[in-house]
C-alpha cells in the first residue's frame, strides 16, 4: 500500500539519484553534495537557508521536492527520560518515533546511552494480539524519505533540549527499527532509508549500530542476510513453541519456528554477529518456566542474546504483565544456563510508549472531535 505525495521527499534521495536529477537540469555534480550537506550536516529547515545555492536552483528544488515530509505534532517527554515524538505526514497519517535514554550503569542518573526507535509503516498488518499498532491494521507503507525524516526530527528535538551544542546523530548509541510496522514488509523503502542513514553524505550512522527487528518474515530475513551493509537483526519471538507463538502472533502460521529458526541461524552465521531474541513477557500466556526452558534451548542453539520485556498494558486488550518475581524466575532459567539475557527496565510507561499507543490515542481523540 503506497501513498503518492504531491512532491517526492528530498530525504528519500540518494547522492546518486539527486546527482542524476540535477544533471538533467544542467547542474554540476558538486551541487548534490552541497544540498545534502545543508539537509544532514547543517540541518537547514527551509530552502532559503541554503545560501550558497543559486536562487534559481533553490526555486527549482522548492517546486520539485518536499524538504521534510514528517512534521512534529507532539513531543511527549516522560519522567523516565523517554521522549515520544508524534509526527504527522502529508496525508495527515500519524507515526511515532521514540528516544530512549538509559543510564550507562543501568541504574544511575547519567542518561548517556541513547537509542532511537523508528517506524516503517502507518499501522501494521501483522496483527500481533498484544500490540496497539496492529489494532487498526495497516494503512500504508512509509516512503524512504518519511523514514529518514524521523531521524532529522530526532536531531531537531535534541537540538531543542541542548540549544547551545547542536547534537549529532552519532551521539546516539543505537537505532532500532522496532516502532510501528513490520520493517521487512516494506523492504525496498527500508533498505534505501538505512542506506541514506548510513552514508557519509547522509546521516553517517554506522550500520552495525542499526538493528532491524522483524516478527519473522523468513524470505526477507534471508534477503537481509545478503545485504552488503551489516545491519543487526532482532526477532520478535514472544513464544518459544509454535502453540504459544501462534496464539499471539498470526505470522507464526506462515513461518513456524521450524522455518524461522534456521533462517535466523543463516543470518547469524553470514554476519558472525549475535542476533537478539525479543520476548515480551505476558502473564499466563508465555511466562511459564516451560517456556523459559524452551527459550533457553533456542537461544543456546542460535548463540543469541535474549531481551525480556515485561508487557506494557494496552487499553482495550486483555493481556497483563507478570509479577516481578515471575519475571525474575523466568530470567534466572536463562541466566543459569549462561545465556546472555537482559530483563528490560520499563521505559516510557507513563507516555503510552508501548508500540503504537500514543498514535492510537491521538487518532481516537481526533475522531471524537470531528
Ligand atoms: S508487534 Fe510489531 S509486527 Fe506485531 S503488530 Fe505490532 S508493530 Fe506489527
Amino acid at each position: 500500500m503506497k501513498f503518492s505525495p504531491a512532491k517526492p521527499a528530498l530525504t528519500g534521495e540518494t547522492l546518486e539519484t539527486l546527482t542524476a536529477a540535477l544533471a538533467a537540469r544542467g547542474q554540476p555534480p558538486f551541487r548534490a553534495r552541497q544540498i545534502l550537506d545543508w539537509v544532514y550536516k547543517k540541518r537547514a529547515r527551509s530552502w532559503d537557508d541554503m545560501t550558497n545555492l543559486p536562487k534559481a536552483l533553490r526555486a527549482w528544488l522548492a517546486e520539485t521536492y518536499a524538504l521534510l515530509p514528517a512534521q512534529l505534532v507532539l513531543n511527549r517527554q516522560s519522567a523516565d527520560v523517554t521522549d515520544k515524538l508524534l509526527l504527522e505526514l502529508e496525508d495527515k497519517a500519524l507515526i511515532e518515533t521514540v528516544i530512549i535514554r538509559v543510564p550507562q550503569d543501568g541504574v544511575g542518573l547519567d542518561h548517556s546511552r541513547k537509542t532511537i526507535c523508528i517506524s516503517t509503516q502507518v499501522g501494521c498488518a501483522m496483527a500481533c494480539a498484544f500490540c496497539a499498532s496492529g489494532l487498526a491494521g495497516l494503512k500504508r507503507d512509509l516512503s524512504a524519505g518519511e523514514i529518514v525524516a524521523q531521524l532529522l526530527q530526532v536531531c531537531y528535538a535534541e537540538d531543542a533540549r541542548t540549544p547551545r551544542a547542536r547534537s549529532e546523530l552519532a551521539s546516539f548509541d543505537n537505532i532500532v527499527v522496532m516502532g510501528m510496522g513490520e520493517p521487512l514488509a516494506n523492504y525496498d523503502a527500508l533498505i534505501r532509508a538505512l542506506t541514506i542513514l548510513n552514508a557519509e553524505w547522509g546521516l553517517g550512522f554506522g550500520a552495525r549500530r542499526i538493528t532491524v527487528s522483524t516478527s519473522g518474515l523468513v524470505p526477507k530475513i534471508l534477503k537481509l542476510a545478503d545485504e552488503p551493509l551489516g545491519f543487526r537483526l532482532a526477532i520478535s519471538l514472544h513464544g518459544a513453541t509454535d502453540e504459544v507463538r501462534a496464539r499471539i502472533m498470526p505470522v507464526n502460521k506462515a513461518y513456524p519456528l521450524a522455518r524461522l529458526l534456521p533462517a535466523v541461524k543463516t543470518f547469524s552465521e553470514k554476519h558472525g554477529r549475535m542476533v537478539t531474541l525479543e520476548f515480551i513477557l505476558i502473564a499466563d500466556v508465555n511466562d511459564s518456566l516451560e517456556q523459559a526452558k524452551k527459550l533457553r534451548d533456542i537461544a543456546q542453539d542460535l548463540h543469541a542474546h535474549v531481551n525480556l520485556i515485561p508487557y506494557n498494558t494496552v487499553e482495550g486488550l486483555p493481556w497483563k504483565r507478570p509479577e516481578v518475581a515471575r519475571q525474575l524466575a523466568f530470567a534466572e532459567v536463562l541466566e543459569r544456563a549462561g545465556v546472555s539475557v537482559t530483563l528490560r527496565r520499563e521505559k516510557g510507561h507513563d507516555i503510552n510508549a508501548a508500540c503504537g499507543q500514543l498514535r492510537l490515542k491521538t487518532e481516537r481523540e481526533r475522531e471524537a472531535a470531528a
